[in-house]
């Protein structure tokens, strides 16, 4: 069997790219790459028609899409992304975190948007595959990564909003990224938002959806504009019960020392299960750190931080891993967790997850995959 050929039959084509960035190109753009803006020499495209599955499979060279004005994504918004990462280990090998989560939510997204299953073999086949072609711009650098955007959109030309489209396609592009903490760890201020709803119960904020994005942004900007860095959304009924932040999950830490332990809002079905969260509902029992899933009111957060019960506060996610939150605002006033400086724990979480992801530490779990 040639290896671009999954078990189910499908046939990865591969037409390489002529205008390929040169070693030397290369090397610049990974210098300093930021965050999501500089792009690999491939990107991967699979089909999918109703009655017919997946179907036109490729490996091809990085470049715009031709859509007809008509395309249903682009009105009704069926759109589905997932976001996760490929690290250069220090023996030189390729490893990504827990793909196969990805795919499974990757899923779960698309059950939700009434789009088509993705096996999961095929997910992964096109992280290999893109890997294979452009392992080359996974940056060695301490804390870069090769950030990877698979997404799906709805490819049915026509305004008829009764129905799902019944053509798809699915893309994976990759972006290599820096380090969030090139100036050091530095602790967020978060905005708690009561003007604004991410997800209400029956919506779509468990799904890693286009929409719960868009509509997001308003409430970013505002946050911006109190001076905060982040926006912590609550929950759509009373705008009194912690969510998560705008692509984040959030951590609560009680007490210090050997007594510390740890609280996560549960999923409701209006926040998105982060692979980072659950990962953290394992690891930090490991460490001796009991861990819970427990709703938190603004009340309780706001008086177990003035009276010195809770001692550290953080967000967790893909993109910056673990990031502390050390002021919080509303239109109540603001207070400060612990002295406001990263804590202990928090930055020995950070640690721990960053080591598995970039092979410093052992991989107890499984959840390293190596392309
Ligand atoms: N919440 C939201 C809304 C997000 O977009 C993300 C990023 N995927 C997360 C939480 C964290 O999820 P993960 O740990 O899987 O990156």
């Amino acid at each position: 069997m040639n290896n671009n050929t999954t078990t189910t039959g499908l046939t990865f084509d591969i037409r390489l790219s002529d205008r390929r960035k040169t070693p030397r190109e290369r090397e610049e753009l990974l210098e300093n790459p930021g965050f999501g803006q500089v792009f690999t020499d491939h990107m991967v495209s699979i089909r999918y028609t109703e009655g017919k599955g997946w179907h036109d499979a490729a490996l091809e060279p990085y470049g715009p899409l031709s859509l007809d004005p008509a395309t249903s994504a682009l009105h009704y918004a069926q759109e589905i992304f997932e976001g996760l990462k490929a690290y250069r280990h220090p023996d030189g090998s390729l490893a990504s975190f827990r793909p196969e989560a990805n795919a499974a939510r990757f899923n779960r997204s698309a059950e939700r948007m009434a789009m088509p299953a993705l096996p999961e073999e095929l997910f992964l086949k096109s992280i290999e595959l893109l890997l294979e072609h452009d392992g080359d711009w996974v940056p060695s650098k301490e804390y870069f990564s090769l950030y990877l955007r698979p997404f799906m959109i709805s490819t049915d030309v026509g305004l008829g909003v009764n129905n799902p489209s019944r053509t798809y396609v699915y893309l994976l592009i990759a972006s290599p990224v820096g380090s969030y903490f090139s100036g050091g760890v530095k602790p967020v201020t978060v905005w708690l938002s009561k003007d604004y709803t991410r997800a209400a119960p029956g919506g779509t904020g468990a799904a890693k959806f286009a929409g719960n994005y868009a509509a997001s942004f308003l409430a970013q900007s505002q946050a911006v504009e109190k001076g905060c860095d982040q926006v912590v959304w609550l929950d759509a009924r009373e705008h009194r019960w912690v969510e998560e932040m705008g692509g984040m999950n959030l951590w609560f830490v009680f007490g210090e020392g050997e007594n510390a332990r740890l609280r996560t809002p549960p999923l409701t079905g209006t926040l998105l299960p982060g692979i980072t969260r659950e990962s953290l509902l394992t690891l930090a029992p490991d460490l001796g750190i009991p861990a819970e899933e427990k709703p938190l009111s603004i009340e309780e957060w706001r008086e177990a931080a003035e009276s010195g019960e809770m001692t550290e506060v953080f967000a967790c996610g893909t993109a910056a891993v673990v990031t502390p939150v050390g002021h919080v605002k509303s239109d109540d006033g603001e207070f400060t967790i612990g002295d406001g400086t990263p804590g202990p724990i928090t930055m020995r979480l950070r640690e721990e997850l960053v080591g598995l992801q970039t092979g410093l530490r052992k991989d107890e779990h499984g959840w390293i995959t190596r392309f």
